[in-house]
């Protein structure tokens, strides 16, 4: 249902819909409770009409009948005011007209062709028929038999327009009594519909003021437990994840601006001792290239920054069909060339071919990450491992290296931004803290996890698990 081409508000619809189904079931019990009506009032003319034919016909042609009596008013006598506007005539076994027992308006009658023929087999008609004068007669034609013959016809007949205008008088009254009921069934509707959407309404009021300055405050739980309440409980925890997610945010810009300001301090520490006094040459170079260091780790750090916030925004480089295998092999490539120059060793483990549905270049960083960070905690002589493997949902990449490990305490922390178990060895390999973080949030992203299986003092295992397409 729509009003200007917008949809109608919830609680239009029901009043209509109420509205609506009221108004049909009142129509149909109006025209059932008039056709049962019809039914009744025509029942009771036809058995009246029964009653007077029965008379007639035990009159007719027997001692009962007192010589000389007319046989209207015998029968006004004995039917009283049932007999009240009948008209009718008794025929011969031939269908003539028996003149004396005809009475007034008879002329009306006649015999149809269909009660002809029942009245041979002995049966009685009941029709309606319209008389050349235009009036509409309910006429009863019944045999009447002595002695297994057939002496007489009888007929009798009766106006309907007494029992129309009752059915008429009927019809008027639904229809006097068919707007208020209407009326009525709206003004209910609409008060039930406003009753039943009062707690949305406030429930959507108490949600609007909440902002994302004061995402502590929840909706109160009227513990009817309720479509409405159910639905509080949904949005309050709604709340509960996005104050957890502003509480993140927060903590991750404040973590970035301080990760930002270090090298900034140290670079113009540098410069403002630097240009205090003149200097030769070389110091100048050394200041620069110290200089260059701390420009390089900015960098790093806001590429780093940048691809995170990408990751965690989801997937959005096209969805293709990736050859893991591939991308395994292509890691394992660039992690030889750094390993090589510290003195470990990798290698690639039965790698199974296996296909995942994603942004090929983002799998590659994240794999890459972790095989950074292995070659750069593993001490030389110590080897890292990568391997692929599948079941029948997930593709497996793992890898393992045999460096110092991670403390079970530690485990959790790791993946999450500019956490850095060991500062001071971290800053001398120039991590930012963000490789982890990058990798989960690309891993998930593709629907997939990433954790970790460590003993301290001999190495990490680093396993993604990525839905296989
Ligand atoms: P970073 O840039 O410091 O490497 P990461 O997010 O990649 O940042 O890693 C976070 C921390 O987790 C690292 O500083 C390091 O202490 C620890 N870590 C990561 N990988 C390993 C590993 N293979 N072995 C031991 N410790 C690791």
């Amino acid at each position: 249902m729509r009003w200007r081409g917008r949809p109608l508000p919830i609680r239009a619809r029901l009043t209509l819909w109420y509205t609506g189904v009221l108004l049909a079931t009142f129509v149909v019990i109006s025209a059932l409770s008039y056709s049962l009506l019809r039914h009744n009032l025509m029942a009771d003319l036809d058995e009246s009409l029964l009653a007077a034919a029965q008379v007639i016909s035990d009159t007719t042609g027997t001692s009962a009948e007192p010589p000389g009596l007319d046989p209207e008013r015998l029968l006004r006598e004995i039917l009283g005011s049932d007999f009240y506007d009948k008209v009718f005539r008794l025929l011969d076994s031939q269908g003539n007209p028996d003149q004396p027992s005809t009475s007034r308006g008879a002329n009306a009658l006649l015999l149809s062709i269909e009660a002809r023929a029942n009245v041979q087999h002995r049966r009685r008609t009941l029709e309606t028929v319209r008389t050349p004068s235009g009036e509409v007669l309910r006429v009863l034609t019944m045999p009447v038999v002595r002695s297994g013959r057939l002496t007489h016809i009888v007929q009798v007949g009766m106006p309907t327009a007494r029992m129309e205008r009752t059915l008429f008088r009927f019809l008027e009254a639904l229809l006097v009594l068919l707007p208020p009921a209407v009326l009525l069934a709206t003004a209910g509707g609409a008060v039930i519909a406003r009753a039943a959407l009062r707690p949305v309404d406030e429930i959507s009021a108490i949600a609007r003021r909440i902002t994302a300055e004061d995402l502590t405050r929840r909706i109160p739980q009227q513990g009817t437990y309720d479509e409405l309440d159910r639905l509080t409980g949904t949005l309050n925890e709604m709340l509960t994840r996005l104050d957890a997610a502003f509480i993140e945010l927060r903590r991750f810009a404040a973590d970035a601006a301080h990760e930002l300001r270090t090298p900034l301090t140290v670079l113009r520490g540098g410069l403002e001792v630097a240009l205090r006094n003149p200097r030769s040459a070389a110091e100048y170079e050394r200041v620069l290239r110290s200089s260059l260091e701390e420009v390089e780790r900015l960098v790093r750090l806001s590429e780093d920054l940048l691809l995170f916030s990408r990751a965690t925004a989801g997937l959005e480089g096209a969805r293709a069909s990736v050859d893991l295998a591939a991308v395994v092999s292509d890691v394992a490539d660039i992690g030889r060339r750094l390993a090589q120059s510290v003195g470990v060793s990798i290698h690639v483990k039965d790698a199974m071919a296996a296909t995942v549905v994603g942004d090929a270049g983002a799998l590659r960083r994240a794999l890459l990450n972790l095989v950074e960070n292995a070659v750069k905690y593993t001490p030389p002589k110590g080897g890292v491992e990568i391997s692929l493997a599948t079941d029948d949902r997930w593709a497996v990449v793992a890898v393992t290296d045999t460096g110092p490990g991670i403390e079970p305490a530690d485990v959790a922390r790791v993946f999450e931004p500019f956490v850095r178990l060991d500062s001071a060895r971290a800053r001398e390999t120039g991590g930012t803290g963000l490789g982890l973080s990058i990798a989960q949030a690309i891993v998930r992203a593709h629907g997939g996890t990433i954790d970790v299986q460590s003993t301290p003092g001999e190495g990490s295992t680093f396993t993604i698990r990525l839905p296989r397409s």
